[in-house]
């Protein structure tokens, strides 16, 4: 169950601190939209995540929203938050997380994969070698597909 498993599990992106990035030498960061920066029960970024945003991008580290989402409204996330995004992602297809790094101009070892789905972030951060993030999901408002793959996640994570 390796491939499911993040480097780094915390509550939320507010938790990811520039320490805690440098200790694992990661200088750039890969971040799912849809429940991880903005609750899919609101569908709105807190204050909380963009100083956050602001902070982490001070201190020097790139970042790319990188989401399955389609409709046009992430890019406003995007453009809120002042950082590239690659919607339509397919993730976990490594293809997006290449594209985001090349935007970016990032390298795998040292981009993290933050989100908060094992079978769509985690997954493909691991078929590209990359360190991933798990956040806990900002609300339990999911889309239906979604909710068939957190009761999967619900049991890996007994198992392990
Ligand atoms: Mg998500």
């Amino acid at each position: 169950m390796e491939l499911f498993t993040p480097d780094v599990r915390l509550e939320k992106v507010e938790d990811i601190t520039c320490e805690l990035l440098e200790s694992r030498g990661i200088t750039a960061l890969l971040i799912d939209v849809d429940n991880t920066l903005v609750s899919r029960a609101t569908s709105e970024l807190t204050p909380s995540v963009i100083a956050w945003m602001q902070s982490i991008k001070q201190a020097g580290i790139s970042c790319c929203l990188l989401s399955n989402n389609w409709h046009g409204v992430i890019h406003e996330y995007a453009a809120q938050l002042g950082v590239p995004i690659i919607d339509k992602a397919m993730k976990p297809l490594p293809i997006a997380y290449i594209k985001a790094l090349h935007t970016i101009g990032a390298r795998r070892a040292t981009t993290a994969m933050v989100g908060d789905q094992f079978f769509t972030d985690i997954f493909g951060a691991r078929l590209c070698v990359m360190p991933s993030i798990l956040v806990e999901p900002l609300s339990l408002t999911d889309l239906w597909y979604t909710k068939i793959f957190r009761k999967l996640e619900k049991k890996l994570q007994k198992q392990s």
